[in-house]
């Protein structure tokens, strides 16, 4: 397969944290910080309860909305869920699917990854599908096993075109808030795979397909990851809290990639 050429995509991932008007800081700091980028995407992706003002407030801008996670089922007796179609009608475009902490703390099974991801494609939204494996899991030199079942899981029965339009996050588990990212090459050796198993569903377009890294990704390392052509933007935690450090790294990661 040749190099691939994928539009960067930085989106930071806010977790639990942010009032209503802390939110709407971040986020209208981002878009003022990243206004003169044009050569990547850029998101944020807020709690639930702020997902609509904020995108109220980044309305007419660069800057993505993403959901942090969201149910498959479309109405019912669900209580606590929120549906891919209530995410789309708070004005987010993505939604994050399969994090980690959703995996580990919350017990969601490759299964229900699957239907979330087609539950979102239905609705319109960019799926970002995280895989990753944990510390035990990588010393045990099960990391391309892990990630193998985990991609090949989350498109199970979903087409070719809708494929296309999904991102997925690379973030071995161990790297995620500890402060300890992958090497570049360790990244890239997971990327490359992933590459391939996407090239099983949707041939020479997996060249186009946008596989993100996450995992303590700072202003500092980031361009170490992102001069790679297989690494096409970062899923970022902690360094996309302050308007400062996530606009540094969108910056300093946008000009590594244009020289990759
Ligand atoms: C994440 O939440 O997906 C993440 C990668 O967090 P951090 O950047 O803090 O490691």
């Amino acid at each position: 397969m040749s190099t691939p050429k994928v539009r960067p995509f930085f989106c930071g991932n806010w977790k639990l944290f942010g009032s209503l008007a802390e939110s709407v800081a971040l986020a209208t700091g981002v878009r003022d910080g990243v206004a003169g980028i044009s050569a990547a995407d850029v998101g944020v992706s807020p709690s639930f309860v702020a997902l609509n003002t904020v995108a109220a407030a980044l309305k007419g801008s660069n800057v993505l909305v993403s959901a942090q996670n969201g149910y498959w089922e479309e109405k019912g007796a669900f209580t606590g869920e929120i549906s891919m179609g209530q995410i789309a009608d708070a004005g987010a475009t993505c939604v994050i699917l399969g994090h980690s902490e959703r995996r580990t703390i919350f017990g969601e099974s490759d299964a229900m990854v699957n239907k979330k991801t087609k539950a979102a494609l239905a609705k319109g939204l960019r799926p970002i599908v995280c895989v990753g494996e944990t510390l035990e899991e990588r010393d045990s030199n099960k990391t391309l096993d892990v990630v193998r079942r985990q991609v090949d899981a989350a498109f199970v029965e979903i087409a070719a075109g809708d494929v296309e339009k999904c991102v997925i996050a690379y973030e071995p588990v161990w790297a995620i808030g500890t402060g300890r990212n992958a090497t570049p090459a360790q990244a890239v050796e997971v990327h490359a795979f992933i590459r391939g198993r996407i090239a099983a569903l949707i041939g020479d377009k997996a060249n186009q397909f946008c596989i993100q890294y996450g995992g303590s990704v700072k202003p500092d390392n980031v361009a170490s990851l992102l001069c790679e052509p297989e690494i096409n933007g970062a899923l970022v935690g902690g360094a996309s809290l302050t308007v400062a450090s996530f606009v540094d790294l969108v910056k300093k990661g946008t000009e590594a990639c244009s020289r990759s």
